[in-house]
């Protein structure tokens, strides 16, 4: 737990869970076709060691100075990457990360690629996608992601499994859903084309603020920080 703070994680955990699985009955979606990845981001190692205890297999993290310690504390569980990543630490990441979620731009793909094609494996990407157009936001736009996904059948190291993205912060959960919406549409559009290295299957869409709605419209990936581990208190670049 974070220092000073009384928090029952197995609790907190098993709330999640069970709200996912509503919100999955609720739409008629198999509750098991969601994971959750604890977003551990600010949490120190002992708490991942009780996480895993009490069974979360997954677990995202947006800095890599924050990544690569955990990975390596704890490389029998799955690390994502879900922040955004400079090309001058990819070679920390790629190798390390079961599934890179933020795939923003095109020199980040090249780099991906560079390193994957030295170590000789196929780098899962999830393409961030910029929905709503938030200027702060990192993610390439809707508009653009079929040239992208038609530049990425030449980079053989890579292998995007979907799309990610994240929806606005508002205090109405709703205006996130036609947001999660265009994502799923996006995703099902793209997929029928058929790219070579593009099997387009996942959507991690959804965070505290909006992963039940994210779940109702079709995520697959959920990253949830703060209903887990409690609130931060630091936010810095958080949102990468
Ligand atoms: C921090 C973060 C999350 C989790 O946010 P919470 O509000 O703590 O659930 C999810 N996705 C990304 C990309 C993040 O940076």
């Amino acid at each position: 737990m974070r220092a000073g703070q009384e928090h029952d994680l197995g609790a907190a955990i098993a709330a999640v869970r069970e709200r996912i699985r509503r919100a999955a009955l609720r739409v008629g979606r198999a509750p098991q076709e969601v994971t959750l990845i604890g977003v551990t981001k600010t949490v120190g190692l002992e708490t991942v060691a009780e996480a895993i205890r009490h069974g979360l297999r997954d677990f995202g993290e947006n800095r890599v100075q924050e990544f690569v310690p955990k990975q390596q504390a704890f490389p029998g569980v799955r690390w994502h990457f879900i922040g955004r990543l400079q090309t001058n630490k990819v070679n920390a990441v790629v190798g390390r990360a079961h599934l890179i979620h933020s795939l923003d731009r095109w020199r980040l793909a090249e780099y991906i690629d560079g390193r994957a094609q030295r170590l000789g494996i196929e780098v899962p990407v999830l393409l961030q996608v910029n929905v709503a157009g938030e200027s702060a936001k990192a993610g390439i736009a809707p508009a653009e992601v079929a040239d992208f996904l038609g530049d990425v059948q030449r980079l053989r190291g890579l292998r995007v499994e979907g799309l990610m993205t994240i929806a606005p912060e508002s205090d109405n959960v709703e205006e996130a859903r036609p947001v999660f919406r265009m994502l799923r549409e996006l995703l099902e559009q793209h997929r029928a084309r058929g790219y070579a290295n593009a099997p387009l299957r996942l959507l991690s869409m959804g965070m505290t603020q909006d992963f039940e709605v994210a779940v109702e419209e079709g995520a697959h990936l959920v990253r949830v920080g703060r209903a887990i581990f409690g609130p931060r208190e630091e936010e810095g670049a958080a949102w990468g």
